[in-house]
């Protein structure tokens, strides 16, 4: 054996991607002083279709990353609320109460070019790191995955590196979950999303803006306040739905910024910046199979994105930190068989099924139109229920009461 090919086989973890799942990962590994190769398809700083929205979730990992100060230096609107309309055009806002020392609000909005890069940049410290890299294969030894082949744009030439463990953090059209069979294809469980980044809205505030507009039920348009004048604006829609009602989103989002009588104010003088784009989000209410022998998958390669909010970089941050702790000891003990590989969906579940089984149970209220016009009428009239939705929205356990027939027996009556 050379001594190049000895470096591309001396690795303990190759990650592949470097958007938040894969650079979080990679951080945490390096940090425990394991050999972390990463291997990022696109050049950094580098743009991810998204709404910018950085919740408490996120904000946990970036804590433990270190980053949690230098996020908040970067250019970004601070989220103290959310307010949601119902397709009977009420509308209501939520606060969100803050103990956050550094922040003002619960959670933030930041371009993901400017955070994605601190994130990536931060890897870099632990990791070694080839951007220009698009991964195509994977290598096996019989049905165990022991490294990656890709296209290196610096040399233009294939390549191949070897590890104990390959991580898939390359996202919704992942190449790992794809060759090793556990890509989400369950159009039930994928939602279609466009964005536009709108300058001038008038109206806006520290708070998110969730519009359930009767023309794009089920599916929502939101507006999120981003640095200084500019917004974060877009709409989704489970791709099952986008098919059976034969629907052009992005039309229907231009429909809604030009002609709906709750925008059409707010976006007279708005100037949209660069392209309105579209990408893919794999919801968690259905998690595959994340783990095997020698492999994992975080973030969107695992399908873990919160069916109801459209939130992906928290639970892609924590799989992260799952595995990061869950690869150490799986390297120290010397087995990195699927049988140990498995305690990583395990513990990674414990922390975030719950969340997402409530999200999904929300997300199909959401499909019924006086369930939505009852709960944001009430909460716009009574400050009560406004508070009794703040504190179900901050605390896991207290959110499971939205599952509760009581709930929507009390809303009623109130
Ligand atoms: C329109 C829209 C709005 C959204 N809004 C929000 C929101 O407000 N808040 C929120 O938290 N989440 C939101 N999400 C979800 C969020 O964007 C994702 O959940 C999050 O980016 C997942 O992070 P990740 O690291 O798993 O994947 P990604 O961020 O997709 O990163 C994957 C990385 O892998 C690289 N890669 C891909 N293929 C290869 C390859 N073959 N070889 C090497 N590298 C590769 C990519 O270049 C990329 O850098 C939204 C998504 C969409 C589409």
């Amino acid at each position: 054996m050379n001594n190049e090919q000895a470096e591309k086989d001396s690795f303990d973890v190759i990650v592949v991607g470097g958007g938040p799942a894969g650079s979080a990962c990679a951080a945490l590994l390096g940090r425990r002083g394991l050999g972390v190769l990463l291997l990022e398809k696109q050049k950094f700083p580098r743009d991810k279709i998204c709404g910018d929205a950085v919740s408490g979730k996120a904000m946990k990992v970036l804590t433990e990353l270190g980053l949690h100060e230098e996020s908040a230096k970067l250019p970004h609107g601070d989220i103290c609320g959310v307010i949601f309309s119902s397709p009977s055009g009420k509308s209501a806002k939520i606060d969100f109460p803050s103990s956050d020392p550094v922040r003002k609000g619960t959670g933030y909005c930041c371009r993901r070019e400017l955070h994605d890069n601190l994130l990536f940049q931060n890897a870099k410290k632990y990791a070694k790191t080839i951007e220009g890299f698009a991964v195509n294969e994977l290598v096996w030894e019989g049905e165990r995955v022991v490294g990656v082949k890709g296209m290196n744009s610096a040399s233009g030439s294939e390549e191949e590196y070897r590890a104990k463990v390959v991580v898939g953090a390359d996202g919704v059209g992942s190449v790992v979950a794809r060759k090793t069979g556990r890509q989400q294809k369950d159009t039930k469980h994928l939602c279609q999303a466009f964005r536009g980044y709108y300058k001038n809205v008038s109206g806006t505030s520290n708070n998110m803006e969730i519009h359930f507009v009767k023309s794009v039920i089920p599916g929502y348009f939101w507006i999120f306040p981003l640095d200084g004048e500019t917004a974060n604006v877009g709409i989704g829609m489970i791709t099952e739905d986008v098919a059976k009602k034969k629907i052009n989103l992005k039309q229907a989002m231009l429909e809604i910024i030009e002609n709906n009588p709750m925008f059409k104010e707010r976006f007279a003088n708005a100037q949209l910046i660069g392209e309105i784009k579209a990408w893919t989000l794999p919801f968690g209410s259905k998690i595959p199979q994340i783990y095997g022998d020698g492999f994992l998958l975080l973030g969107d390669a695992a399908s873990l994105v919160d069916p109801f909010s459209g939130e992906g970089q928290g639970n892609a941050m924590t799989s992260a930190s799952v595995a990061a702790r869950v690869i150490a000891v799986a390297i120290k003990q010397d087995d990195v068989s699927a049988k140990y590989l498995f305690s990583y969906q395990e513990e990674l579940l414990k922390e975030i099924k719950a969340e997402l089984d409530t999200s999904y149970t929300l997300q199909r209220l959401g499909r019924v139109t006086w369930i939505l016009n009852l709960i944001v009428e009430k909460a716009a009239r009574n400050k009560e229920v406004r508070d009794t939705i703040s504190g179900m929205l901050a605390n896991q356990e207290a959110k499971k009461e939205f599952m509760s027939p009581a709930f929507y027996l009390k809303l009623i009556f109130s």
